[in-house]
């Protein structure tokens, strides 16, 4: 059986070189000559938000991230990609297949499993002869495929010493998990086969809840007081009820995990001497101040903070690992760096935490691309772009066709400034899972460069139209104002375009909300209004 598995293996690295060889033939620049086929390095992190990255510039400063302002200098920032589901499983399905949660069937985290059988971007790419691997969080239910290499964390994973799969099975990584995925992410690249192009795709963990910090990271901020953003007390006056009715807020669900009276799990040894020193005296003070009310919303964003913007710092440290790798083995100028989040994250605007709303903060993801030849240094865009656009650009960047039934489009000519580029001026967004956890609506809606129309779904059927020229912070509802009738038909309109145009017009199946089935609309007689109507 021996020498049949040596020549199967022989004749699989064959066609894999003449794959390669192809590909390699069909990649050329603009300018007609051809070039090395680019390796692709992906480092995505999981509710990583604009608000703490210095390069987006947010007015409250929270911190600086110079690794990251340093790929952004040297490349291109996107100033508004927004995703189309703000959730941690669809987002990633979304972006593996360049689809729509409706088309990849991928609605929430809470009961489905990625089909790990329909087609992705790094399936094509491995096909087409690059070597892929992906490193770090997964968390689709289903193991990766169409990668050479993959260790990740099991569900969610942890924060210290996490336990990580492989094809061959799970072992415990001693550390914290940010370095680990920094480090198997360089031993990868160290070994892999140098005469192909790679796909690697560097997942973090960080900074999800319950936002633990490397230990080297606890008290960064010398117990600074971090400014509060102007909601952070927000009443939802001139709000739908379904903005009112939520559990994400600091005032109702922050655990004693979040807050860090429970210990971490994974933890251990001198990382947990450390980390009681650290956390314990700052408990005493708390339990002796007992704070209520307002101060207790204050006393649980400093908390949030630090404990966040910590983790936020490790992923800066990672990106600038892995850049001065790229540096040191001189690939720099044939690799494309992505850097990217599942969604963006509420920093105590409106009083919360996490994300789910097609609201600004939670919708809006950072996304930089480093592409040598193509993307100006220390360039911008402002362009609606999105997860949808991530699969038909990596696709693009290797010379491989976009298969039509993806439903984005390749960043290319955004990324090449140029001029009078036909690009959208609208998004479609769909939210699915409810109630648990968080309590937030399903909704769809429309996101142009302005407004926003909103539908909240269900037993509320209420609508909301936001304007982020008048009301930047988005705590007012401006569908009932009759200044806005021409506004709202035009938006109305638009979103009926877009359903139609991503082909989200039939009923959700009742499963696309998670464990429980969405309660139903009130009858146009029981409302009596007939508000509600519409597209
Ligand atoms: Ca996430």
């Amino acid at each position: 059986m021996a020498p049949i598995r040596l020549l199967t293996a022989r004749l699989r690295s064959v066609a894999l070189f003449l794959l390669a060889a192809i590909s390699i033939e069909a990649f050329t620049v603009a300018g007609g000559a051809t070039a090395r086929p680019p390796n692709l390095l992906f480092i995505f992190a999981d509710d990583l938000t604009c608000q703490a990255l210095s390069t987006y510039g947010e007015s409250r400063h929270l911190l600086e991230t110079p690794n990251i302002d340093r790929l952004a200098r040297e490349g291109m920032r996107f100033d508004r990609c927004l995703v189309t589901n703000s959730i941690c499983g669809p987002s990633r399905a979304t972006i593996l297949t360049g689809k729509y949660s409706h088309k990849n069937g991928f609605y929430n985290n809470a009961n489905c499993r990625f089909d790990a059988a329909q087609p992705t971007f790094p399936k094509m790419l491995q096909e087409a002869g690059w070597q892929t691997a992906v490193i770090g969080k997964w968390h689709l239910g289903s193991a990766p495929t169409g990668f050479d290499h993959w260790q990740i964390l099991p569900g969610q994973g942890i924060y210290y010493n996490p336990p990580m799969i492989t094809a061959a099975g799970k072992q415990v990584e001693r550390g914290y998990v940010t370095d680990v995925i920094t480090d198997r992410s360089i031993e990868w690249l160290r070994q892999r086969d140098h005469h192909r192009p790679f796909l690697l795709m560097t997942q973090h963990k960080a900074p999800h809840r319950e936002w633990s910090p490397a230990i080297r990271h606890l008290g960064w901020d010398g117990d600074r007081s971090h400014p509060e953003p102007p909601t952070l007390l927000d009443d939802f006056a001139g709000r739908s009820r379904a903005v009112r009715d939520h559990d994400m807020g600091l005032d109702r669900s922050f655990t004693a995990l979040d807050a860090k009276f429970e210990l971490p799990p994974g933890i251990d040894g001198d990382d947990l001497v450390a980390w009681n020193a650290y956390y314990e005296p700052r408990n005493d003070a708390f339990r002796a101040a007992d704070p209520a009310g307002r101060d207790l919303v204050r006393w649980r964003y400093q908390r949030y903070l630090h404990d966040y913007l910590a983790c936020v710092k490790a992923i800066d440290e990672s990106v600038g690992r892995l850049l001065d790798e790229l540096d040191r083995e001189g690939i720099a100028d044939e690799t494309v760096v992505v850097l990217s989040s599942d969604q963006g994250f509420f920093l105590g605007e409106h009083g919360w935490f996490d994300k789910r709303w097609i609201f600004e903060e939670s919708v809006r993801t950072p996304l930089i691309v480093r592409s040598p030849g193509l993307t100006r240094p220390g360039s911008h865009c402002d362009r609606i772009v999105s997860l949808i656009d991530f699969a038909p650009t990596f696709l693009a960047l290797a010379g491989l066709p976009v298969p039509p039934d993806m439903q984005g489009r390749p960043l290319q000519p955004l990324l090449a400034e140029r001029a009078n580029a036909d690009w959208r001026k609208s998004l479609y967004y769909h939210y699915y899972e409810f109630p648990e956890p968080h309590h937030v609506r399903p909704h769809r809606g429309v996101i142009t460069e302005r407004h926003k129309l909103v539908h909240y779904e269900g037993d509320l059927d209420e609508w909301e139209l936001l304007d982020r020229a008048v009301d930047p912070t988005e705590t007012r509802s401006f569908h009932a104002d009759p200044a806005y009738a021409d506004t709202l038909r035009e938006l109305r309109a638009e979103l009926d375009r877009l359903r139609h145009e991503v082909d989200d017009l039939g009923p959700v199946p009742s499963e696309a909300y998670g464990t429980a089935p969405l309660p139903e609309p009130p009858s146009a007689a029981d409302r009596g209004d007939g508000a509600g109507q519409g597209t």
